[in-house]
């Protein structure tokens, strides 16, 4: 990655996804890593040690923003993973970063298992990857979606300090501790296991996890530390409790009904679907590593998840992207975009991926915008994703240059 201070890209449709506009042949400048001004017509003179970058015509948009990823989950063998070392999963966890950043994604939250050592890794340039915004490890009650121990096995769950995507606490007190203990470590958000998942063995979908006096712990020690909790959830009755129990943010929401849309809307409150993670997982079959059990789940959530998407839609949710790809699907980490647009129009497909996205992440006005004074995280693609979504979802044929903080990847 070159580090130029000053970067001109000239001839280059801008797209602004807060009105869904594609403007005619403009340029857009970059300064110390942000977008320092843009235009339309001819550009300004270049001064010296300004690299100018001509895009012949592409669209320049900002870079991507995926709100729901596990980069440390790099293998659906859970056997495997048992025998690697933290070092040996940070550095996969890292390399899966990489890719991410060269699919177009410059920011990522991750939602269970990125640590403050990842994302001080990026940060320093030691690896190459997006903006990563972790929340450390996800908080689940015994015999949750973050409980994997075989039935065989009756340890006490311990050893924090090891890279993982969940840790297990009950009670009130315990919910506490686990909360503060993640903001310690510099969580950005707390992630909260409130139904059954898919991958985990030994809970149901529809079940409900965690109490009410729980969720609400967890709710004010995040307010308290001034951040907010996010949550798995499927169900209604799981998504309901969330959302009176002050929860920002719900992932999956694939069963949710018109009460629960009716409290996302009056909440303000955000939804992040991830429609591939299902496609996807559905796909690998019985030789995915996935327990038999998994596979009967993901046929619940499957099949309801699009018509949840467009129902939300329709109501005018606040919707943000997020893949929730695990180990060898996370090269399909744009394919979201396809199945959204079976139910969105493309501006707003978009915009779930840069301005909502980065409003849910405290960032609006910083990242998903050509905005003055933002992160100057860009996107050189050939063609117009406001009229054909493939634009971003083939960047072998169509992704140009990838720009985080204003350096060419
Ligand atoms: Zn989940
Ligand atoms: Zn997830």
């Amino acid at each position: 990655m070159t580090r130029p201070t000053r970067l001109l890209i000239t001839n280059a449709h801008l797209l602004h996804p807060e009105d869904g506009t594609r403007t005619d042949r403009g340029w857009i400048e970059a300064a110390d890593g942000r977008i320092a001004a843009t235009g339309t017509g001819r550009p300004p003179a270049a001064a010296e040690g300004v690299r100018v970058l001509d895009a012949a015509g592409a669209t320049v948009l900002p870079g991507l923003i995926d709100a729901h990823v596990h980069l440390l989950v790099t293998t659906l063998d859970l056997a495997a993973v048992a025998n690697w070392t933290p070092g040996y999963l940070t550095v996969r966890a890292l390399a899966e970063a990489e890719r991410m950043l060269r699919r177009g994604f410059t920011t990522v939250r991750d939602v269970g298992g990125a640590d403050h050592g990842m994302a001080r890794a990026l940060d320093e340039g030691l690896a190459l990857g997006p903006r990563l915004i972790f929340g450390g490890k996800a908080l689940s009650q015994t015999g949750g979606h973050g409980d994997l121990r075989p039935l065989g096995d009756d340890s006490v769950p311990c050893c924090e300090s090891r890279p993982d995507f969940g840790r297990i606490a009950d009670g009130v007190d315990a919910v506490r501790a686990a909360a503060r203990d993640e903001f310690r470590k510099g969580a950005a958000h707390l992630k909260v296991l409130l139904s059954g998942g898919v991958a985990s063995p030994h809970d149901e979908i529809a079940a409900v996890q965690y109490s009410e006096e729980e969720i609400r712990a967890a709710v004010e020690e995040a307010e308290n530390h001034n951040r907010y909790v996010t949550v798995h959830a499927y169900h209604p009755r799981a998504i309901d409790r969330a959302l009176r129990a002050g929860v920002r943010c719900v992932e999956h929401g694939n069963l949710l009904d018109d009460a629960n849309i009716g409290l996302l809307l009056e909440k303000d409150a955000f939804l992040v679907p991830t429609l591939v993670a299902y496609a996807q997982t559905a796909g690998l079959g019985a030789g995915s590593g996935l327990p038999p059990s998994s596979l009967g789940k993901l046929a619940e959530v499957r099949d309801q998840g699009l018509a949840a998407l467009e129902r939300a839609h329709r109501a005018g949710v606040n919707l943000v992207y997020g893949s929730d790809l695990l180990g060898p699907l996370h090269p399909a980490q744009l394919e979201e975009f396809t199945l959204r647009a079976e139910v969105q129009p493309p501006a707003d497909v978009l915009r779930s991926a840069t301005t909502t996205a980065a409003r849910l992440l405290g960032m609006a006005g910083e990242i998903g915008t050509l905005a003055p004074g933002a992160h100057a995280d860009l996107l050189v693609v050939d063609g117009d994703p406001l009229d054909d979504l493939t634009v971003l979802t083939r960047p072998g044929r169509h992704l140009k240059h990838v720009i985080k903080a204003g350096a060419v990847v």
